[in-house]
């Protein structure tokens, strides 16, 4: 600030002296500087919206088969390929501590089947710690599963003693455990429905033995999985994604028709008829239900009353004494009286699936 002071009154001496000027001091023009590029800007607003647009603040990111990944852990359970990895905004990546160049991390990524790794991906902006589980299980050990599974159940039988044995010879195949632990949930629900084979489980237990069964299978993309989802599915009259069960033709072409009974038609997926398969245990209602539903046209009739008496039967639940009101209502329509058929329909108008269908077949009796 001295600059403008060039006259100074010394004293009170009564003249004034002058006092050399200093040398003329010539302002730069200030310039703001990107701290970014270094490139330069005549005012901070000018600055301001050069660092906003040419440099926007981007977190690193990790994408999988092109998902992001969050921070939370990310288990895979499924083999990867290198190429399914992403990168984005990362300048420096280190999978646990170890720095690493992205084509080694992928590799690396694609090689791992088991066990925990920390990846810290940075950048100028900001650090991202990115946590994987590894879950992926050896095909020999889901295979071996699958061999003791044929030995003890396929067209056997079951029984508490026989899920107790299967758990105990596959305890050893590590990777298989959501697996069996899916398998053996199914198989104890199996027991429950039917109250048979020693459980000593309440008929009401099945339903959560069933979900446990499909929150432990979910991962699991074998033939045996996939046909055990679709039975519990179709259990639980959730047709749409029994319909999509290639594994289990018959099953899958009878979930397509409740499917399209309930007024939601799924597409089947069209299979070729495998050679008969064994048997794998499934509760007696189903097993029930999927053998109308393979009759021809012309047997229907005579199981009417048998569909009848189990639509009324505490033994049953009540998703599958409304599969048998269906099919009943379905194939009693041409040879019974109108009032049988008013009354079996009735009883599906509060249920949440079939509503719909009941109100339409109450709906054409009226026509
Ligand atoms: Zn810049």
């Amino acid at each position: 600030m001295a600059w403008y002071l060039n006259f100074i009154d010394p004293g009170n001496a009564g003249g004034s002296v002058s006092i050399p000027e200093s040398p003329p001091v010539v302002l730069q023009p200030i310039v703001y500087e990107c701290p970014r590029c270094s490139a330069q800007f005549g005012s901070v607003q000018a600055r301001r919206d050069h660092f906003f647009t040419a440099h926007p603040y981007r977190k690193p990111e990790l994408l999988l088969r092109g998902q992001l990944l969050g921070n939370s852990e990310t288990v895979i359970h499924a083999p990867v390929q290198a190429t399914d990895w992403l990168l984005g905004s990362c300048h420096r990546v280190s999978m646990n501590g170890r720095m690493m160049a992205p084509d080694e991390l992928f590799q690396t990524l694609a090689e791992c089947r088991q066990g925990f790794h920390v990846l810290e991906l940075s950048n100028q902006d900001a650090n991202e710690r990115f946590e994987l589980r590894f879950c992926i299980p050896e095909l020999v050990e889901l295979q071996r599963l699958e061999d003791v599974f044929n030995t003890l159940f396929l067209d056997n039988e079951l029984s508490v003693d026989d899920v107790r044995r299967f758990a105990e010879a596959c305890k050893s195949l590590k990777t298989a455990n959501e697996y069996l632990e899916g398998v053996c949930q199914y198989l104890y629900g199996v027991l429950a429905k039917d109250q048979r084979g020693g459980t000593q489980l309440s008929h009401v237990q099945y339903k959560e033995r069933f979900n446990r069964a499909l929150e432990a299978l979910r991962h699991v993309e074998r033939p045996l999985a996939r046909t055990i989802r679709g039975i519990i599915n179709f259990s639980f009259n959730s047709f749409a994604q029994a319909a999509s069960q290639a594994d289990a033709p018959a099953l899958a072409a009878a979930a397509s028709r409740f499917a399209g009974w309930a007024g939601k038609p799924a597409k089947s997926c069209v299979v070729e008829l495998q050679e008969a398969q064994a048997r794998l245990p499934i509760d007696h209602a189903t097993d029930r239900v999927l053998s109308w539903m393979a009759l021809s046209s012309k047997r229907q009739e005579r199981e009417l009353d048998e569909l009848q008496q189990v639509s009324a039967s505490p033994l049953w639940t009540a998703e599958d004494r409304a599969k048998a009101l269906v099919l009943w209502s379905e194939w009693g329509r041409n040879c019974r009286s109108t009032d049988e058929l008013r009354r079996m329909a009735r009883r599906l108008l509060n249920d949440a699936i079939f509503a719909g269908y009941a109100e339409q077949v109450l709906e054409r009796m009226n026509q």
